[in-house]
């Protein structure tokens, strides 16, 4: 079998042009809704993501706001900025770039942001309102993944899902998506017994570990939907670096029914849906949701 590939480049250009389209139909008059990202240092690829995202916010239509601190930035500075963002009006949605210098409390600063801003979903809050099946803003790449998992298989009901990773920001809320679209969902981790053997049971395979080609084929039951998250930059024989994800891509292209590659497949899906949160964020705070 070789697998249906899943666009998700394709998918993402879809779904921008549809949260651009929602834009430029407010009317005249409404205020835009507005993104801004918090980036302290000068982490080179973290200064990418958030020049990419600064590019997509002003593509379709948003208004987007940088705020670049020096890593000498305290604390208290850091929390002063997310509260001076918390109360402007013009701001729907607050991203924290990730990962913050060591002597800033990660927990701290994302608990300082409004959840009603929370665009990243990673506030207590928002964890909480997904775990408890309220409304709430949801991870963008696990709401990513939902979605292109959803334009090959529509009906999830009964389907055996495995995710591997269980991150704060990925795995675990990957799962409880899964399990709200009443999958039956396991969660594997580094500390799991036959990985493989475990991975095998699945209709919906999410690999999000950070290990490149951990996933390889006799992980996979034939015909399965695999979705690769991990970003891994590996160093080639030409002195380039490329992007692989923790899949074997050929060696699993074999088996699967439908597979994401790297890059190209969750990654775009995961700025797209940080457009749509804050979209939702937007039209919460002015009443349209
Ligand atoms: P974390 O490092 O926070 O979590 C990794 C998880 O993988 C942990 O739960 C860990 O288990 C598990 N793990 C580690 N080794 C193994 C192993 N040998 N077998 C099974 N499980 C293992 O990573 P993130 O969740 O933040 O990110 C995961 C990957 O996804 C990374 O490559 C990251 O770059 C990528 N990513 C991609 C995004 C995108 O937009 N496409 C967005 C966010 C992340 P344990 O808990 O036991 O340690």
């Amino acid at each position: 079998m070789t697998a249906r590939i899943i666009d998700g480049a394709a998918t993402a250009l879809r779904l921008r042009a549809d949260i651009a389209a929602q834009i430029e139909a407010l009317s005249a008059d409404a205020r835009r809704p507005g993104l801004a990202v918090v980036l302290v240092g000068e982490n080179p690829a973290s200064q990418v993501y958030v020049r990419n995202k600064g590019v997509a916010t002003r593509k379709a239509g948003m208004l987007s706001t940088e705020h670049r601190l020096p890593d000498t930035t305290s604390e208290a500075e850091l929390l002063a900025q997310v509260e001076s963002l918390n109360a402007d009006p013009t701001v729907d949605g607050i991203l924290v770039q990730l990962p913050l210098p060591g002597h800033i409390n990660v927990a701290k600063v994302l608990a300082a942001i409004d959840p009603e801003k929370d665009v990243d979903g990673f506030h207590a809050l928002n964890v909480g309102r997904l775990w408890g099946g309220e409304d709430g803003l949801v991870p963008c790449t696990p709401r990513g993944c939902m979605k292109l998992i959803q334009e090959v298989e529509p009906h999830l009901r009964g389907k055996t899902a495995v995710v591997i990773g269980r991150s704060g920001i990925v795995g675990k809320p990957m799962a409880q998506l899964l399990l709200a679209a009443d999958c039956t969902v396991t969660i594997a981790h580094s500390r799991t017994i036959d990985l493989p053997g475990v991975c095998r049971q699945a209709d919906i395979l999410v690999a999000a570990v950070g290990i490149p080609g951990l996933v390889k084929a006799n992980f996979v039951k034939p015909g399965a939907i695999v979705i690769d998250v991990g970003i891994n930059r590996l160093d080639g024989e030409d002195g380039k670096s490329r992007l692989v994800g923790d899949v074997d891509f050929p060696d699993v292209a074999q088996v699967a029914g439908a597979i994401t590659p790297v890059p190209g497949g969750v990654g775009p899906m995961t700025i797209a849906c940080l457009l749509e949160n804050t979209l939702i964020a937007y039209k919460r705070r002015e009443g349209l949701a």
